[in-house]
């Protein structure tokens, strides 16, 4: 081999290793990613969007939350009801912006944060830090474990142990239960 051809392949074998390496660094979220997506959530807020602190309770009472809600999202938020699945236009929202909670808006999840679970519910990986309260339902016999609102209460969906690493959770949400708010504006 030339001088000139032992060039040539180390420049290869050097592209070769950088351009494998994104391609791992691509694939391989670790904790601390997952700890930036929520730590930096405000990053895909809307300008200018005020929304409430978990620490501010919302309590109202049957009657006012069925005035607030429609009856898909009472029976989902207050009667622990699950929507049909593919029903919710959230499955295909792929827009940067914030998910926030409808009964009460806490910021419940980023953009960031969803995946395609093939479930026909909105699912995601992981929430923004405390926003959320767990408790177990024998609903289906066997123990799930529900999640609900840590502001106003609304059950939102059932956390699960098959989603993607690092996390290895699925939250499962009710579509009706979120509403979107897209970073760049546009149509919630
Ligand atoms: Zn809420």
């Amino acid at each position: 081999m030339t001088r000139r051809e032992s060039l040539k392949v180390f420049l290869a074998a050097s592209i070769w290793t950088l351009l494998k390496g994104r391609v791992d660094a691509a694939q391989s979220t670790s904790m601390k990613d997952i700890e930036n997506l929520q730590k930096n959530w405000k990053s895909l807020l809307a300008d200018g969007t005020k929304l409430p602190s978990p620490s501010e309770p919302l309590k109202l009472s049957k009657e006012e939350w069925r005035k607030r809600l429609d009856a898909t999202q009472f029976n989902v938020l207050r009667e622990e009801g699950t929507e049909p699945p593919g029903t919710s236009p959230l499955n295909n929202e792929k827009r940067p912006g914030i998910f926030v909670c409808i009964g009460c808006n806490l910021a419940l999840f980023t953009s960031d944060m969803k995946y395609e679970s093939g479930t026909g519910w909105p699912s995601f990986f992981t929430t923004i830090v405390g926003v959320f309260g767990t408790s177990t339902d024998y609903k289906l016999i066997l123990p799930r474990t529900e999640y609900h609102c840590i502001r106003c209460g609304g059950h939102h969906g059932h956390v699960f142990d098959d989603g993607p690493p690092p996390t290895g959770k699925r939250w499962c949400n009710n579509g009706v239960a979120l509403r979107f708010i897209p970073r760049d504006g546009g149509k919630a």
